[in-house]
């Protein structure tokens, strides 16, 4: 609610109110007790009658105590499963988002926490930290290949050394593959029709390995290249 009426709920007097706090009862119709620091401007006062026809459709018990209910579980206590379903429905406009590729292969929980942050784009590469606007890092490149800026999607996906490696393993399975425009893409069209479980757990761990391998070089780059420049120095 505080979100719907954000200009209410900032010059409100009674942020930290429930519900019983503001209610009280006149001939047995709700009348509702809203403070507010200042006096209120017209389309202000517009707004609280926009609040309170909202609050008609909506049931109060007055023999229950006041507490929150998670609605989305029958006990009425939030639980991650109860919040993890409706994400993953077909119906949600967010469901392509590979959570089952991320967390269902049989990879090391660290390497699958690495995937999940590469698909949401949150990974320190250079236009990332350049974007902080007080990292002005030089050079911008990528340290793979030194032939174009470094992003999430150039050093996983379309790094000219990146593409070398997809290669060798897609060719060597027989597969012949265009490398989407995003990293999430490539988790969400990861599928292994037709083959037999193994194969598939291998598969499957197989895209782990490879990101987090690329990951793991391109930061030995960084480093390496840093130690040298150190050493060099003295
Ligand atoms: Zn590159």
């Amino acid at each position: 609610m505080d979100s719907l009426f954000l200009r209410l709920f900032l010059i409100s007097s009674q942020k930290e109110a429930m519900v019983v706090d503001i209610l009280s009862n006149s001939n047995h119709d709700p009348l509702w007790n809203l403070l507010f620091s200042r006096d209120l401007y017209d389309w202000e006062a517009l707004l609280v009658t926009t609040l309170l026809d909202s609050f008609n459709d909506i049931f109060l018990s007055r023999s229950s105590v006041d507490k929150r209910v998670w609605t989305l579980e029958s006990f009425g206590m939030f639980s991650s499963k109860s919040f993890s379903n409706p994400l993953s429905s077909p119906l949600n406009p967010d469901s392509s988002f590979p959570h089952w590729m991320i967390w269902k292969p049989d990879a090391s929980p660290r390497v699958k926490a690495f995937s999940w942050t590469a698909v949401l784009g949150q990974i320190n590469t250079i236009d990332m930290l350049q974007k902080r606007s007080f990292m002005h890092l030089s050079p911008h490149w990528c340290f793979h290949c030194h032939e174009d800026g470094e992003s999430v999607h150039h050093i996983f996906l379309h790094c000219s050394l990146t593409t070398k490696i997809w290669s060798y393993f897609l060719s060597r399975m027989g597969l012949k593959w265009v490398m989407p425009k995003k990293v999430t893409h490539l988790f969400s069209s990861w599928h292994w029709y037709s083959v037999s479980t193994k194969s598939k757990m291998f598969g499957e761990c197989l895209l782990h390995t490879i990101v987090w391998s690329i990951l793991k070089e391109r930061n030995n780059r960084i480093f390496l290249q840093h130690f040298e420049e150190l050493r060099r120095g003295n």
